[in-house]
């Protein structure tokens, strides 16, 4: 059995171990197993590595195709990384697997790689900075679908035209420049740009949050929209518990590296089980003014992902924690179809 073969058996036996909506894996866009990413610290007077920040220390799920999966968690728990190690633009992978199509991406070559782009895309937070201020819109749009040569020069025109209109552009905005729109429509020049290419899956990496409220509901059924139309799968990165409960089927809850907690959204809203869980929801403001919030406020500080806690990265913060968790890291238990959690509590072990 050839190496791609022994890894989609091993992911596949994850998948079943790690079902998240009774879907085969077959299903599944991307496959991601105990996905590790960690940046080196270098220090002395040789520049020797010191230390390592383990940005990513473990993640794995699976994402259906056509669905949203929003990846949740205050800054620093590594969200962003995750989504570039995935795109595998964060260079070399510590350690796992990212099957996309169950093929690992990490195995492909760099002309492989390079026709797999256009069917990963990435929508960053500020529209504003990741467009070429020199460029006219069309050009923005169109660059890459000409590198990769995906349309004939005589319909260019035509396909611009068309994926813009999708986007809710207007064909005389391709002679204009980026300052000359709003932050909205920046974000929508941003992902028409990653539309052009015909991607399969986008990691929205905090698409709205550099936007207007007013605006981020217009970008956010944009995006809703152009799913149902091309059949788009998201991975949506987001510090907006709203949001994500808005645009999400599954959730997942990072802390330090780690996925935490993992499900449908209903399931999580409405019964979130982790503590750290627990006490990021209990923050999301609630529309009835005369409503009391049960706000669970963590102590301390999310420790350094270059020196993580023993036992369960969260003791330290944990109003739960017992000995046990400060020895021991917990594995991740099916507390109802789908609805995964790490933590004790949930371990009849
Ligand atoms: Fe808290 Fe222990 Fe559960 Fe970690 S394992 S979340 S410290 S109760």
């Amino acid at each position: 059995m050839d190496k791609h073969a022994d890894q989609h058996k091993a992911v596949e036996q994850e998948t079943k171990a790690v079902e998240t909506a009774g879907a085969p894996s077959e299903d599944y866009i991307l496959q991601v197993k105990d996905l590790k990413k960690y940046f080196p610290i270098k220090g002395g007077m040789v520049s020797r590595t010191v230390g390592q920040v383990k940005a990513v220390d473990g993640v794995t799920f699976n994402l259906k195709r056509g669905t949203t999966m929003g990846l949740v968690g205050e800054s620093g728990c590594g969200k962003t990384t995750t989504g570039r190690t995935i795109l595998r633009l964060a260079g070399e992978k510590t350690g796992g697997d990212v099957l996309f199509n169950g093929q690992e991406v990490y195995d492909l070559s760099a002309k492989e790689m390079r026709q797999l782009r256009t069917k990963m895309q990435i929508i960053f937070q500020d529209p504003f900075s990741s467009l070429s201020p020199r460029m006219p819109v069309g050009e923005i749009i169109g660059e890459a679908v000409r590198e990769h040569g995906l349309v004939s020069k005589a319909e260019f025109n035509d396909y611009i035209d068309h994926v813009m209109d999708d986007c809710g552009l207007q064909p005389f905005h391709k002679d204009r420049y980026p300052h000359e729109f709003s932050g909205g429509q920046r974000q929508r020049i941003c992902i028409a740009r990653a539309l052009a290419l015909n991607p399969e899956f986008v990691v929205c990496d905090e698409p709205v949050s550099a936007l207007d409220v007013s605006i981020q509901a217009q970008i956010i059924n944009l995006l809703n929209e152009l799913q149902e139309k091309r059949n788009l799968t998201y991975l949506f990165i987001s510090h907006d518990l709203s949001v994500v409960e808005h645009i999400s089927d599954t959730v997942g809850v990072m802390y330090l590296g780690n996925l935490v907690e993992y499900g449908k959204t209903a399931d999580l809203f409405k019964n979130p089980l982790h503590p750290y869980t627990k006490a990021l929801f209990s923050a999301i403001p609630v529309p009835d003014p005369h409503a009391k919030m049960n706000r669970i406020v963590l102590e301390g500080s999310i420790p350094s992902p270059a020196n993580p806690p023993a036992g369960c990265k969260f003791h330290t913060r944990c109003p739960m924690a017992c000995e046990r968790c400060k020895q021991e890291a917990p594995r991740q238990i099916e507390v109802e179809p789908g609805h995964y959690v790490v933590c004790h509590l949930f371990d009849q072990k």
